[in-house]
């Protein structure tokens, strides 16, 4: 009988990834119409709104309100220019995010030990599964998780290797010797010519505290049992991989802030693979769609299994407000369902010059 080492089962690990039913897909340029055959081309649907998508989704009150908000959160920040500044113009930018989640296991096995307590002992008794044949439970899709498993017929005892079974180590602070040089007289027992030292009272040694004086302190890796137990672990990891595609809007906010909201969300589709969306309106979104799907799909089925894949298109709505203030003209936006807003030459961001 062989012991299955961790390379063996590397190597059958790698082998039950090309037998499972989502084989690598490295070497299949054109694979992913072979892939999905069976499922239908989602259409999404465009929005009876869409024509209006270039007005502002938001009223003045709306926009005033935000921008006081934002104004009273900063401390320093008076808010009379959001109170009082005139809005003399509301122009939307809004702008398209399409979201990709995959949603994937991968295993990895690896040895372990713990001390030796009387736990069952089988490895040999049969071959252990492969690690894709381990059941394991996972959790909600798109939720991130972790199991760890004690792969079956793995377990065996082995003499601790860090203390040779001793079940005991040498106490580290006193090399073993139970006791170390008096540090009040430093070993010579004697203070200030011919007084005793009292702190050793004349012996030039100290009994060691680590290890009370015995010399030795408990093997930490077996916790005093001389043996363990050896085998291999299993840890199960499902991860949600998330990339967002952003379109591009020449409103001048910087892109990165339209991470922190939400949006409307024009279209939801999940299933076990997902098929790039067609006949969106913004080619910009079906090129990003394509892209992503491709690379998620080439680069998640190699390390692990995709057991779900999730695409969204959100319209973020994006406000850009123009108001003027003692005489002169600024600018800031409010975006997002959060109604964020953005306002990087704010006029009066320290409220004692305005007084
Ligand atoms: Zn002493
Ligand atoms: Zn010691
Ligand atoms: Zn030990």
């Amino acid at each position: 009988m062989e012991w299955p080492t961790p390379v063996m089962y590397q190597q059958q690990r790698r082998l039950d990834l090309q037998c499972s039913p989502h084989p690598q897909l490295e070497e299949e340029v054109d694979f992913f119409p072979l892939q999905c055959p069976a499922y239908p081309v989602p259409q999404p649907e465009p929005g009876p709104e869409q024509p209006h998508w270039n007005i502002p989704s938001i009223s003045e009150d709306t926009a005033r309100e935000a921008f006081v908000l934002f104004a009273s959160s900063k401390c320093c920040y008076s808010s009379a220019p959001a109170k009082d500044g005139v809005i003399t113009g509301m122009e939307a930018f809004n702008t398209y995010r399409y979201r990709l989640e995959t949603f994937t296991e991968s295993r990895l096995t690896e040895w372990s030990h713990e001390p030796y307590n009387g736990q069952p002992v089988d490895a040999f008794s049969q071959p252990p599964p492969g690690p894709w044949d381990i059941p394991a439970q996972a959790p909600s899709f798109f939720m991130d998780g972790k199991q760890t498993i004690k792969v079956p017929y793995t377990s065996s005892m082995k003499p601790c290797h860090v203390c040779l079974g001793m079940g005991r180590k040498p106490c580290r602070d006193c090399a073993g010797a139970g006791n170390k040089v008096c540090w009040v007289c430093n070993g010579s027992g004697y203070r200030h010519g011919d007084d005793r030292c009292h702190h050793c009272s004349g012996r030039g040694r100290d009994n060691c505290s680590h290890c009370h004086g015995q010399g030795s302190t408990q093997c930490p890796t077996c916790r005093g049992k001389q043996q363990l137990l050896v085998y291999i672990n299993l840890t199960v990891k499902w991860t949600n991989n998330i990339d967002n595609y952003v379109v591009e809007q020449s409103s001048g906010l910087q892109v990165d802030n339209l991470s922190k909201v939400s949006g409307k969300e024009l279209f939801r589709d999940s299933q076990y693979m997902v098929y790039p969306v067609v006949g969106f309106p913004d080619p910009a979104v079906v090129q990003a769609a394509q892209r992503l799907v491709n690379e998620h799909q080439g680069k998640y089925s190699q390390t692990s299994r995709i057991l779900q894949q999730r695409q969204t298109i959100e319209l973020i709505p994006v406000t850009k407000v123009t108001y003027s203030w003692k005489g002169n003209s600024h600018i800031y936006f409010v975006y997002g369902n959060e109604f964020k807003v953005s306002a990087d030459n704010y006029p009066a961001t320290c409220c004692c010059s305005v007084m």
